[in-house]
Parts: structure tokens; C-alpha cells; sequence
């Protein structure tokens, strides 16, 4: 570095000092000329170059942007169908099958209610003086609803039945019918879905409480519609066995919407059944 500035103050010397010989001036000029030519050449070439390079950053990004949004349009597609998969897993185990408060309790006559004489707390009056609780109430009413829309009339022959009023009709039965057939047709006081709250008798087609009224439009159409709210037929046909019950096409039992259609997307034709609990036909001991 020292040494070209050196130089460069001898050509200077040497320059002021050659003014006189035009020769050595001119090849000089036409040097330096030469060099400014090319250094205006290597700047403009500079800049042209830098200018393509910044076209050449343009098209970059949009590439960026394109692969991106080519990726952003990948990756949602395998996403949404196999995720949710694990929903339609049905916890079988969400509610009690034993509080009595719960709307999947199991009751029957080996599964009493606990405490035996338990009472609902949120029963609502619901046509013709039955009682039902507050969401099998609104469920019935929305059933009901739509039947008779679709010309299915369904009336409500039973609702709630407390321990005490069991305690009568059950010891009604046994006096009328003698003890054997009263077992099956009704249950003994703590055992009846009926204190739960959550049963009903439904009627309708000229057919109340009786095996025929599954042979009535009414009783087809609650067989096939009862599930989508929250009902099902709890003694169904063939179900003796593990239920206690002989076929009641007109006893339907609220659980809610969800495992109502669960059952009945499975196939399974009682809560027992579904839940892999043991039959019932009869009373202990
Ligand atoms: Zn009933």
C-alpha cells in the first residue's frame, strides 16, 4: 500500500513536470481515458447485473410463496378425515350406570334402586297428571311432536311412579293375577324403571299396554324413531331372559339421544347387553 503511494505522488511529479513533451501526455490521457472507460463499463455492467439479480429476487419469493402455498394446500388435505376417527369411540363408561340420578342407571330386579325408595328431584307435571324428569319430559314432548306431524298419534299412559304408589300396584297385581304372573308383569317396589323417572308407557293405534300395539303403526313407528330422541324399547322381544320382562312394545325407557342411537347402531337390544352386565330374568335368592 506504501509503495503505490508513492508511485502515485512520482507520476504526479512526473506529470506537472512533462507538460512540455505531448507524446508522453497523450499516451497518458488516452490511458486513463481507456481506464475511466472501463471502469465506467465495469459500473454500468455492475449495475445491470445487480439490476437482473433484483429481477432475479422477484420471481424468488413468488416461488417461496408458491411451494408455501402448494405445501398450505398439502398438508390440510390428510389432516381432517383420519383425526376425528377416535370420536366415534363411544365411552361406555361417561355416566353412572348405578346413581339413580344418572340417565343411563340400570334398574332392574337384580339392580335395585339405591337408596330403594328413591325419589327424582326434577319431576315436571306432563300431560294428564304424569310426571316425568325434565329432560325425558322434553323429550317426550319433541317425540310426540313429531309423530303427529308425520299422522302417528302416541298418548302417555304411565309416567313417574313413586316407591309407595309401586308398593300398591305391585301388591294390586299380586292379589289379582297371583304372585307368579305379577313378577313378570310388574316389578317389585325399588325395582321399577318407573321411579327413575326416565320410563314411560306409550299407547296409540286403538292398542294401550298391550303386545299389540307393536303391530300398530304407533308402535312400528316408535320402534323405528324412538333412539333419535333418546328413547328405547327396554323389554324387547326375546328378551325375557336377560331382562325379567316379557316383550313391552310400550315401555320406553329415556337414556339420552346418544347412547339410544349407539344401541341401536350396534344392535344391541338392552342396556345389559350393551354394557356387558349380567342378565336378569329374575329376583335373587
Ligand atoms: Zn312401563
Amino acid at each position: 500500500m506504501g509503495s503505490t503511494d508513492t508511485r502515485g505522488s512520482t507520476d504526479t511529479t512526473g506529470s506537472t513536470d512533462t507538460r512540455g513533451s505531448e507524446d508522453t501526455g497523450g499516451r497518458r490521457r488516452l490511458v486513463l481515458l481507456l481506464a475511466l472507460v472501463t471502469v465506467l463499463v465495469v459500473v454500468v455492467g455492475l449495475a445491470v447485473w445487480l439490476r437482473g439479480g433484483g429481477a432475479d429476487d422477484d420471481p424468488t419469493p413468488t416461488a417461496v410463496g408458491d411451494s408455501t402455498t402448494t405445501a398450505a394446500a398439502v398438508t390440510p388435505s390428510p389432516t381432517p378425515t383420519p383425526t376425528p376417527t377416535p370420536t366415534p369411540t363411544f365411552d361406555r363408561t361417561q355416566l353412572s350406570l348405578i346413581d339413580p340420578a344418572s340417565s343411563w342407571v340400570v334398574v332392574n330386579k337384580a339392580r335395585p334402586l339405591s337408596p330403594i325408595d328413591w325419589a327424582p328431584a326434577d319431576l315436571v307435571p306432563f300431560g294428564n297428571g304424569y310426571q316425568l324428569r325434565a329432560e325425558a319430559a322434553q323429550a317426550m314432548d319433541a317425540m310426540i311432536g313429531v309423530a303427529a306431524a308425520q299422522g302417528i298419534e302416541l298418548s302417555v299412559q304411565s309416567a313417574y311412579r313413586s316407591y309407595d304408589y309401586q308398593v300398591s300396584l305391585f301388591s294390586a297385581q299380586v292379589s289379582r293375577f297371583g304372585e307368579d304372573r305379577a313378577e313378570i308383569q310388574v316389578a317389585r317396589p325399588g325395582h321399577s324403571e318407573h321411579q327413575t323417572g326416565l320410563a314411560a308407557d306409550v299407547g296409540g293405534g286403538g292398542c294401550d299396554i298391550e303386545s299389540c300395539f307393536a303391530t300398530t303403526a304407533e308402535g312400528q313407528w316408535v320402534a323405528a324413531h324412538a333412539a333419535e330422541f333418546g328413547w328405547l324399547v327396554r323389554y324387547p322381544e326375546g328378551g325375557q331372559d336377560v331382562t325379567g320382562f316379557k316383550y313391552e312394545p310400550w315401555h320406553i325407557r329415556y337414556v339420552g339421544t346418544p347412547l339410544a342411537t349407539e344401541m341401536q347402531r350396534t344392535g344391541a337390544a338392552t342396556l345389559e347387553e350393551f354394557f356387558g352386565l349380567p342378565a336378569a330374568p329374575g329376583y335373587p335368592g
